[in-house]
């Protein structure tokens, strides 16, 4: 758990990561997906990090794609994925299942179905969609919201 010390993370791990709130929207570091208010931040090098993504294991089980666990892994720029939950760009940290070609934001795991039918989006089977909007920092959910039920 985050403490007035921070937290160190394997990403920046030259500096401890303190736990702020801050207004305003910053670009995660770990997922390069937009965030908002709360954060673990380096505030010498302008470096912020979602909650989720300062936190997340190494391996996942995610009820998306259920038959094998999901790795972390971190992506460079050079290699970016779609992510098959939002179907947006995914580099940095991203949940992989290297075999079936599964690629997920780490804060896209989070989302979960609340009832409805089960539908197919891409590789993954997903239910539409009960979005966590309370989910620290992370306003994107809407999006991902609108790209499941298009
Ligand atoms: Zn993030
Ligand atoms: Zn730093
Ligand atoms: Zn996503
Ligand atoms: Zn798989």
């Amino acid at each position: 758990m985050a403490n007035e010390d921070g937290i160190s993370h394997y990403l920046h791990p030259q500096h401890r990561l303190a736990h702020v709130h801050i207004e305003g929207n910053f670009l995660c570091d770990g997922c390069k997906v937009v965030g908002h208010g709360v954060r673990f931040r380096c505030h010498a090098c302008n470096f912020d990090l979602h909650e989720h993504c300062a936190r997340c294991s190494s391996t996942i089980s995610v009820p998306m794609h259920s038959d094998h666990l999901l790795t972390l892994h971190v992506l460079s720029q050079d290699n970016p994925r779609r992510c098959d939950v939002c179907r947006k760009t995914a580099i940095g940290l991203c949940y992989r299942c290297v075999p079936c070609g599964v690629d997920i934001h780490p804060l896209c795991t989070l989302v979960r179905p609340n009832g409805g039918s089960w539908v197919t989006v891409g590789k993954i089977v997903l239910k539409v969609i009960n979005i966590a909007a309370n989910i620290a920092g992370f306003p994107g959910l809407d999006l991902i919201a609108d790209a499941i039920e298009r």
